[in-house]
């Protein structure tokens, strides 16, 4: 079978030749149709983050797929039913953890943990993947198309779940929210807050010049856009209103701290971005006044479990038309497979790899697809 496998810092992904996996007991074969490509895939590729199983040297990319459930062996599951899969699985060679056994991989800690697409486990950009039955969630089939959508939507019902914990000792009512990043999984969460959320006031911080087409949708959406180069995190209060919430999805690490001057007392800034190290200054007296005085709390999240995938799949019903269309600007099958990935810049020599050939005007989100819906 083909898979779209990458060696870690090698800069473009590429098709490779894989033995179709044989399901375990307990385990489904499922067909691959969509998978996402995200911010994350970049880093992989890059070589920033993640990393290749244990004894090989090329990792399979993909950790947002959608897929239909080809062979049950045994398990629960369907033939001919549309499953979700999620990322994480205990490490080679441990059955389960704690983390596991209590539906909460999302909060293991390194080590206790791999990620399929990601880190130490390949990943859903195949024709055929195994998986356990229990990381498969089944969605309806009139959402298959958008299936792979479900994993970043559920990236932030945890965010937000932990950030509403993080308020729930009082009476808290917010109705402002600021969204930094126009990438893919900012638009999402804007989308979420606009609609579903139903905040009364949403901002999104991006970088780009007018037109481009996530202002567009920013603005459809009801939202107001703000130009970082012009209004720095930190000026938004003053320019425009202190937030209860600011979700952060730009992996700029001076956004992390920047939040907190752009809350409102007693709002929460939820943390999602990945960055490298890097340092710089911080008046760090000053943050550590603003979180005491004004009740301000700053939540990290990363990755997500069952329950966030369930919740996500409603989310992926209740989002209004047209949306998910202008978001996902392509949808690629193995041919085209470098349009899929428009931001990876090859570093290998020709013939060893795809290049990247971004001839679409300004893709968001992009996918990979294996078997038509
Ligand atoms: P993405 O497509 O690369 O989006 C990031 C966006 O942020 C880009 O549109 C970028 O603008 C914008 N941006 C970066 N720096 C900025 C700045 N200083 N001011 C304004 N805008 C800025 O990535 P993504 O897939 O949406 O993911 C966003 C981040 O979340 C990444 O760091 C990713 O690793 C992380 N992530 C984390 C989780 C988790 O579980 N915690 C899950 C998914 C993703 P330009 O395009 O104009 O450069
Ligand atoms: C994925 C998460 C993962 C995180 C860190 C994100 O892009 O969506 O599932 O936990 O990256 O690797
Ligand atoms: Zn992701």
């Amino acid at each position: 079978m083909k898979a779209i496998a990458v060696q870690p810092g090698a800069g473009v992904p590429e098709v490779v030749e894989r033995p179709v996996p044989e399901p375990a007991p307990g385990e489904a074969l499922v067909r691959i149709r969509r998978v996402g490509v995200d911010g994350t895939d970049y880093e992989v590729i890059e070589g920033s983050h993640g990393g290749v199983p244990a004894g090989d040297d090329r990792l399979v990319l993909g950790h947002e797929a959608v897929g239909i459930v080809e062979d049950a062996n045994g398990t629960a599951l369907e033939e001919g039913q549309y499953v979700v899969p999620t990322v994480r699985r205990p490490p080679a060679g441990v059955e389960t953890n704690d983390y596991f056994e209590r539906g909460e991989p999302d909060m293991a800690p390194e080590g206790e943990y791999v990620e399929r697409g990601i880190a130490g486990a390949h990943g859903f950009m195949a024709e055929y993947i195994t998986s356990p039955a229990d990381y498969l969630v089944p969605i309806p089939s009139e959402l298959a198309e958008w299936g792979f959508l479900v994993e970043p939507i559920s990236i932030t019902e945890k965010a937000l779940e932990h950030a509403y914990a993080a308020r729930s000792a009082f009476d808290w009512q917010p109705e402002s929210a600021l969204v930094l990043g126009n990438g893919s999984l900012g638009l999402l969460t804007v989308a979420m807050f606009t609609t579903t959320l139903g905040y009364e006031r949403v901002y999104c911080l991006g970088r780009r010049d007018r037109p481009d087409p996530s202002i567009d949708i920013i603005e459809r959406l009801g939202a107001t856009y703000i130009d970082s180069r012009e209004t720095p995190l930190a000026e938004i209060p003053a320019a425009y209103e202190p937030m209860d919430v600011v979700y952060e999805a730009t992996g700029y690490a001076k956004h992390a701290f920047e939040s907190v001057d752009a809350l409102a007392p007693n709002g929460v800034a939820a943390l999602l971005g990945v960055p490298e190290d890097w340092s710089f200054e911080v008046d760090g007296g000053r943050l550590h006044r603003e979180l005491v005085l004004h009740n301000k709390a700053i939540v990290g999240s990363v990755n997500s479990n069952r329950g966030h995938f369930e919740a996500a799949i409603d989310t992926l019903a209740a989002l209004p038309d047209g949306v998910l269309e202008a978001i996902v600007t392509g949808i690629y099958g193995l041919e085209a497979v470098d349009r899929a990935f428009p931001k990876a810049t090859a570093s290998v020599p020709a013939g060893h790899g795809t290049t990247a050939a971004p001839d679409d005007d300004t893709p968001i989100k992009t996918a990979v697809e294996f078997d038509a819906i």
